[in-house]
């Protein structure tokens, strides 16, 4: 199943013919009107009944669904209470930061949720910043989580999205010692979507394809087999110490590709467009405007 939300409302995509995952081919369900009221238009608050949801959704006879314009999809998580960040999760891009690969607890920070904003926000660039990208597969959490082992951690994970971890360099090193989240957490810097898919969508959810472009120029480009903690073992570490709660957003990391690790160094320029994707999970693409 893949969940959206369109216009601020829950919608389920259902795809019209082929099974093309373009949202051009795609229907859109208006949950709240298709279960009669038994669960509300409110995206993020389906995750505090994801199990009754999915339940549900298993079983209802859905009407067709109606065309939408892919740029009315906001995040479909987009008010998550927690939302956390792994640094360092792939071995390529520890290198390119100058950092060794983590061994032991993986290192994590924080976005603030303010920043969490749909598949084709436009982002405004921060004046005399050196603003990055960094894709990474995002996981949300559909069961609260506390102290659960790895084997047991999917079963509390909703469904993955494509994020884009947007990071302003010079605001992210500013303190002493380095102090991430203010710097990852600008308005616009937490692009997440297009939609929402359950892990029984994919063929194999451990080994997924993600990539980001400029302009139609690559930059990156790894798989999901290349996470050093895997989400199973993050879901595992993260809520060893602290409860995951449902709606809780994961940007697991990103792979090597990312602006400050290219010689000379390249930041993201106004006008640009960043088209961040991931195999089975659909793509974001957002363009930067000047702070005016
Ligand atoms: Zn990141």
């Amino acid at each position: 199943m893949r969940i959206a939300n369109l216009a601020d409302r829950l919608v389920i995509l259902v795809s019209r013919g082929s099974g093309d995952s373009q949202s051009s081919h795609d229907l859109a369900v208006d949950v709240e009107k298709a279960s009669g009221g038994k669960f509300a238009a409110d995206p993020q608050s389906i995750y505090h009944r994801w199990e009754d949801f999915v339940g549900w959704a298993s079983t209802a006879e859905l009407p067709t669904g109606e065309a939408f314009d892919p740029a009315d999809l906001g995040s479909p998580a987009p008010t998550p209470r927690q939302v956390l960040a792994i640094g360092l999760n792939y071995r390529a891009h520890a290198a390119e930061s100058g950092f060794a690969a983590p061994t032991g607890e993986p290192p994590v920070f924080t976005k603030f949720s303010s920043c969490i904003v749909g598949p084709y926000a436009e982002v405004t660039l921060p004046p005399g910043g050196h603003t990055d990208w960094e894709v990474e597969l995002v996981a949300v959490v559909g069961r609260r989580a506390f102290q659960v082992s790895a084997q047991d951690a999917l079963q509390h994970v909703a469904g993955y999205a494509v994020g884009q971890d947007i990071s302003e360099r010079t605001l992210q090193m500013a303190a002493t010692p380095p102090q991430f989240s203010l710097g990852k957490s600008l308005p616009g810097f937490g692009p997440v979507g297009p939609w929402l898919t359950t892990l029984d969508e994919l063929e194999d959810p451990n080994d997924l394809w993600l990539r980001c472009a400029i302009d139609g120029q690559q930059v990156q480009s790894s798989r999901t087999s290349e996470l050093i903690y895997s989400v199973p073992e993050l879901v595992a570490k993260l809520s060893a110490s602290i409860p995951l709660l449902p709606g809780d957003v994961i940007f697991t990391g990103t792979p090597s590709g990312v602006g400050l690790g290219q010689s000379p160094q390249r930041w993201l320029q106004p006008g640009e467009e960043l088209v961040s994707s991931i195999e089975g999970l659909g793509e974001l693409r957002n363009r930067f405007v000047a702070a005016s």
